[in-house]
């Protein structure tokens, strides 16, 4: 197994914070890459204020949260990324950025640093043959948010060596999470599941089924769901949930996996949920008004 010191972060937004704040939580030094100074500062400011919350929650004490705060740096570029120890893409769900940045990177790599992606849907083993080490490449896919949520789906590509998925296994769960394995098909478990459902209700809203409010309340009272999948596509981001619906639908070939035109529809407007301020639900108010 490899040892595990320094985590490189590479995208700083929803998914790259969390798992930057986890990461120094559990004691690893992180540094965090985004395309700009400007997103890195926010992912940062981001990580300091979850912490504070969970500060203001006795999850963790004062002195855990600024030690925490204080092993994360700024990467401005992605040479100081290349010698971690483990790096972990977290940036925009689509494929052609995914393999963009592992080809920038492969200069800069030490020789044992492992690679992983925190893609939702896309294919391991073409990440991971774009690099010079398809062996040590996982995926590593963490759920949001990152520190509450305590599964890590672990996927191996057809390359992926036992003491790469040993060491991602061990990491994982040095950072309090509990692992489930997933083979690498398109989306894998969680995403196969929970983003057609989604789909689904977009389609309920398209076809005037229920509204935004009955859809999200009815699976919330009906099905036990702690959040609608409206709120809950919101939160994802609607255009990482357009991404897995189009990576089903071509690599499954099955037109049941076909984006609903309304989901393309909020994602062309830029209404991509909560983190834009607008998607199903307009969050720029005190209250979430549905948008439709
Ligand atoms: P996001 O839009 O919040 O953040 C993406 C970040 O990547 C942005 O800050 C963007 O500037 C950055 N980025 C884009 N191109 C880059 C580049 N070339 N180099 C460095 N940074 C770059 O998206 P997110 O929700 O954090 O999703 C990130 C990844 O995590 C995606 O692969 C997504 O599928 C996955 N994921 C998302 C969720 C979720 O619920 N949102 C859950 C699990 C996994």
């Amino acid at each position: 197994m490899v040892d595990i010191k320094t985590v490189g972060v590479i995208g700083a937004g929803q998914m790259g914070s969390g798992i930057a704040h986890v990461c120094a939580l559990g004691g690893y030094d992180v540094r965090l890459h985004d395309v700009s100074r400007e997103r890195i500062d926010a992912g940062i400011a981001l990580i300091g204020k979850n912490l504070a919350r969970q500060v203001s929650r006795n999850i963790i004490d004062q002195a855990a949260a600024d030690a925490a705060l204080a092993r994360i740096s700024a990467a401005e570029n992605v040479e100081a990324i290349g010698q971690t120890d483990l790096a972990i893409e977290a940036a925009t769900e689509n494929e052609e950025v995914k393999k963009a940045i592992f080809r920038s990177l492969q200069p800069h790599l030490k020789p044992d640093t492992l690679l992983a992606s925190n893609t939702s849907s896309i294919s391991i083993t073409r990440l991971a043959s774009t690099t010079d080490r398809p062996e040590r490449f996982i995926g590593l896919h963490f759920m949001n948010p990152v520190p509450l949520m305590k599964l890590v789906e672990i996927i191996r590509g057809i390359a992926t060596d036992v003491p790469t998925y040993e060491t991602a296994v061990a990491f994982a769960k040095s950072l309090g999470k509990i692992t489930s394995n997933a083979e690498d098909f398109p989306a894998f478990i969680v995403n196969r599941v929970l983003v057609p459902m989604i789909n689904e209700a977009i389609y309920t809203l398209y076809e005037g089924v229920g509204t935004v409010e009955a859809i999200d309340t009815a699976m919330k009272l009906g099905a036990n769901h702690p959040m609608g999948p409206l709120e809950l596509g919101d939160f994802i981001g609607l255009d990482t949930v357009l991404s897995i619906m189009n990576v089903l639908y071509e690599g499954l070939a099955d037109s049941k996996y076909r984006p609903c035109p309304l989901l393309v529809k909020y994602v062309e407007a830029g209404w991509l949920g909560k983190k834009t301020g607008r998607g199903f639900y307009d969050y720029r108010g005190e209250v979430p008004v549905p948008t439709r």
